[in-house]
Order: structure tokens, then C-alpha cells, then sequence
């Protein structure tokens, strides 16, 4: 029995610690604040049960049922995580848990995290020293600054909660930088304290809301003008001349805060949400397809599966057509006898996965192309099994015969169109853009959400895919140079720097 006290870091998944991950994928419960994300809770076992502790607004804090809980969930388990956000020991109630724990004679590891002390600033552009311009960092909590008379007796607000007070008029007279900690409500009382303690009302102010995030807004204001800035939480206070240095990376990012509907088949998502994230985007993952096996149950494939040694070619004309011949065929040396074709990257690496590396890889991923890099067959023919979607075109197999090849085309896989979900619509609507990566993608798109839920920008990965689009009466906004991840994301990026983001219906 060990309780973990983790820190999850400000926002942004990517800022947990590896010992975090380690001892989350570990966990026999877990015990959360109600601000963690859905992602960091993903990396618990499915079995371990959640506990989400977040103080809601309005809610009387119950920190004492927290520690009874986990008292009593130590007693019960080997491995408790109990997961805060930013640092478990800044503003968390880290050490009151480590306390109790303690006194019970429990034992605990902390986990330290990426506080949004440095998390909000750092994604915000704002260091919190900078030499020549703050040699210190305050940090305060803006709980209970105390309304009334900034000039009164008081000049060391209490923090209702802990008990302890703040100095403000002292603050005033360090120098260096504030960072001020739930001070939202607070903002405009923190200004004025500040300020009959002497700081001059223009200093520099920055606020960040909802740090690391993809939707974090950062305003420069100036001391005087705080209160007035409209702001909602969780937000951070920046005070001092630090607050001017803009050294922004985050929010400039090409795509940031466009929300952008990934439609790829489920297992094939991820790839370009985390491209998409990566440029700045907000990821909205819809399948619009599913991959099925094909009518026969794949009775078909099996039987080609078993006498591959017959073909001197076997052209994947997709990454799906590898992930399901090889779920018939199960070890790669029963391709020992064979040439292996694939359409393009994203299919050669699903091979190589698979310790196969393919022969040949045209340089457009697309049918013809894949065809007309075979070459004419050689003098005494040569065979091609195509493994492909039922609804696959046919230009990859007539390209082949015309080059004197024999080709036997053999269903590996069936796309089909879940049904409509009423969740799957609520999240698109308001989406900046989509992506399509197939037609089968735009006609899944159509066919359970409706041409209506279509985002004004739409991204199509290349030629065929437009022309489906358009056929449907779809307009494409701008399509991949290329048929891969990358130059879909480039593409949508290229048309967000010279476009603004379309307004929210
Ligand atoms: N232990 C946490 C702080 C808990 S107090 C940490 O180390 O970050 C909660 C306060 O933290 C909020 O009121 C807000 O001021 C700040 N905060 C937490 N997450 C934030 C975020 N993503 N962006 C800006 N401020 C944040």
C-alpha cells in the first residue's frame, strides 16, 4: 500500500512526467482533481477505478473526505494514484494528503509536476526571471484578497482557507516578478492593494488562461487596468516587467485553436490528430468509416493467404489490405516467395512493422502510379495479387493487365459507414475545417452527419478524393500535394496562413 501523490502537470498531456506514466499505468485506483484530462486518465489501467474529487463551485470543500478516502483506499489496495493538477505541492493541498497519509503510517512517493506556474508562462511566452529585468518570483495565492478599503489597517489580507495571510503592501515593495494563483475573481482588489503598496500602475500585467491548452488566450495589460480585463479560469497573473517580453511560440502556431474533424477509421486517427495537435489544432476525431471483413466472412482471402507461394507480386493498394492479410497469414516468411508492391508510405511502413520491406513504392500514392512503376511485365508474365477494399476501384488490377501482367484481385476488407450518432454531431458542429483522407471518408462524412454539418474549410488528400467531394456537391477548399499525413497538414496549414479562421456559426 503506497499512495503516489502525481502531479498532471498544467494542461498539455505531453507535460506528464515519466515517472507519472509509470505509476499511473500501475495503478490499482485512482483518485483525481476534477480538472485532469481524459488523456492522462487513459494511461490508468481500464479496470482500476476513478475517483474524481473535484471541488465543484459551489460545492463546500470536503479536503477531509479526500483524506478519509484515501486512508481508507490505501488500506484496500496496493497502488493509490492520486492525481493533481500543475504540481501535487503548489496550491495543491499536496502536503495536508501527505500529512494524513503520514500520520496513518501509510506509506507515499511524490511525483512532482509541471506546475502552471511554468507551464502557463512558458507556453505563453513570458519568462519569470529574465536577467536585468526580475531577479526573483513571488508566488501568491489571490484567494480572499479581502474587498474594502485597499488603504485600511488590513494591509495583510488572510487567506480565508488556510489561514495564513499575504502581504501585499510588502509584495509591492520586492520587486521582481508576481504570480498571482486564483486571483481571477480577485484581479481588480490584487491591483489596487498592489498599488497603494506602492507599484506603479502602469507595470506590466499579462494573464494566461487556460495555460498549455489548446484554447489559451494570453492578455498584456497594465496593473491599473487588471479589473477590467474580462477573464474566466483557471487563469494565471503575471505582474511585473517580465510580463512584456512576448517571446510566443504557442499560440502563433499555424493552426492554433482550429478545430479540425479527423475522419479516418478509428485505429487510423491518431497519426493526423497528433500532427494536427502538433501544428496547433484541436483534433476532432470522427470515424466516418469502419473497416469490416468482407462479405464472405474473408473465406477468400484465406485461401490466397494460403497459397501465396503461386503469386511472383503481392501489391497492397492499402495500409488496411496489410493489417488484414496479415491477419490470415500471421508470420511474415509466408511471403518469402514474393515481390511485395505497396501504394505508398503510410502502407510500406505498415509492412515494415511487419519485418517486410517493400520492393516498390511509387512516389504518388496513388493507383496508376503504383501500376505503372511494376513496368511491362517480363517475357513469360508475371502474376499480382491484389489484396484490396470490395469497393476499391479497378484501376490498380486494368493498369496491371495492360502491362501483360495476371492479376487476381481478392476482397481483404469492407468499408462500411456507422450509423448516425447524435454525439459524433454535436462535436463537429462549430468545427473550422475537415479532413479527408478517401472517398470512402467523404461518403462516410455525408452519409452519418450530412452535407449540412460539413465545416466551411475542407481538406481533401489529393485528386480522387476531391473529385468525389465535388461530385457530391462538397467544394474542396485545398488539397495535399502529396497523398500522405504530412502534406494534408501542410496543406491545411498553408491555407490558415493566408485565411483567417472562419467564424463559429
Ligand atoms: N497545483 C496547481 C495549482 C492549483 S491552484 C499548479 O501547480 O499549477 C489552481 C490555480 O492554478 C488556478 O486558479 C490557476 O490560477 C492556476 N492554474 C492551474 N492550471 C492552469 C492553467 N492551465 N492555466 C492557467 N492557470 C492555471
Amino acid at each position: 500500500m503506497t499512495v503516489y501523490l502525481v502531479g498532471a502537470g498544467p494542461g498539455d498531456p505531453k507535460l506528464l512526467t515519466l515517472r507519472a506514466c509509470e505509476v499511473l499505468s500501475r495503478a490499482d485506483v485512482v483518485v483525481h482533481d476534477r480538472l485532469v484530462d481524459h488523456r492522462v486518465l487513459a494511461l490508468a489501467p481500464a479496470q482500476a477505478p476513478r475517483h474524481d474529487v473535484g471541488k465543484r463551485p459551489g460545492e463546500p470543500v470536503r479536503q477531509r473526505e479526500i483524506n478519509d478516502l484515501l486512508v481508507s483506499l490505501a488500506r484496500a489496495h496496493e497502488r493509490v494514484v492520486r492525481l493533481k493538477g500543475g504540481d501535487p505541492y503548489v496550491f495543491g493541498r499536496g502536503g495536508e494528503e501527505a500529512l494524513v497519509l503520514k500520520e496513518a503510517g501509510i506509506s507515499f512517493e511524490v511525483v512532482p509536476g509541471v506546475s502552471s506556474v511554468n507551464g502557463a508562462l512558458a507556453y505563453a511566452g513570458i519568462p519569470p526571471t529574465h536577467r536585468g529585468i526580475a531577479a526573483s518570483v513571488t508566488v501568491v495565492t489571490g484567494h480572499a484578497v479581502g474587498e474594502g478599503d485597499v488603504a485600511g489597517d488590513s494591509d495583510a489580507a488572510v487567506d480565508a482557507k488556510s489561514g495564513t495571510a499575504v502581504d501585499w503592501q510588502a509584495l509591492a515593495k520586492l520587486g521582481g516578478t508576481i504570480v498571482v494563483l486564483m486571483g481571477v475573481a480577485q484581479r481588480g482588489a490584487i491591483a489596487r492593494r498592489l498599488i497603494s503598496g506602492g507599484l506603479p500602475p502602469a507595470t506590466p500585467v499579462a494573464v494566461v488562461e487556460n495555460g498549455t491548452l489548446p484554447g489559451q488566450r494570453s492578455v498584456r495589460t497594465r496593473l491599473d487596468r487588471l479589473g477590467d480585463v474580462p477573464l474566466s479560469t483557471p487563469a494565471i497573473i503575471v505582474i511585473g516587467r517580465v510580463a512584456e517580453l512576448d517571446l510566443d511560440w504557442f499560440e502563433s502556431r499555424p493552426l492554433f485553436g482550429w478545430r479540425v474533424v479527423v475522419t479516418r477509421a478509428a485505429d487510423q486517427a491518431s497519426a493526423l490528430s497528433a500532427r494536427l495537435s502538433e501544428e496547433g489544432a484541436i483534433p476532432i476525431e470522427v470515424p466516418t468509416i469502419e473497416i469490416v471483413p468482407p462479405s464472405d466472412g474473408g473465406a477468400a482471402l484465406r485461401a490466397a493467404a494460403g497459397r501465396l507461394a503461386e503469386f511472383d507480386w503481392i501489391a497492397f493498394a492499402s495500409a488496411n489490405a496489410v493489417v488484414r492479410l496479415f491477419e490470415e497469414v500471421k508470420d511474415a516468411r509466408a511471403l518469402g516467395a514474393n515481390k511485395v508492391a505497396a501504394i505508398g508510405r503510410a502502407t510500406a511502413a505498415r509492412l515494415a512493422e511487419r519485418g517486410v520491406v517493400a520492393d516498390l513504392v511509387p512516389d504518388v500514392a496513388v493507383a496508376e502510379d503504383l501500376a505503372a512503376s511494376f513496368g511491362p511485365a517480363p517475357a513469360g508474365g508475371a502474376s499480382v495479387l491484389v489484396p484490396q477494399a470490395a469497393s476499391a476501384r479497378e484501376a490498380l488490377s486494368s493498369s496491371l493487365r495492360e502491362l501483360g501482367y495476371s492479376v487476381e484481385c481478392v476482397e481483404a476488407y469492407r468499408t462500411v459507414h456507422p450509423a448516425r450518432q447524435e454525439a459524433a454531431a454535436a462535436r463537429v458542429r462549430g468545427a473550422d475545417a475537415v479532413t479527408f483522407a478517401s472517398s470512402s471518408t467523404v461518403e462516410g462524412y455525408l452519409a452519418t452527419l450530412g452535407r449540412e454539418l460539413v465545416p466551411p474549410v475542407v481538406v481533401s488528400i489529393g485528386p480522387v478524393t476531391s473529385r468525389t467531394a465535388v461530385e457530391h456537391g462538397v467544394s474542396v477548399s485545398v488539397e495535399a500535394a502529396t497523398a500522405s499525413v504530412d502534406a494534408l497538414v501542410e496543406a491545411l496549414s498553408a491555407y490558415a496562413a493566408a485565411h483567417p479562421k472562419p467564424a463559429a456559426p
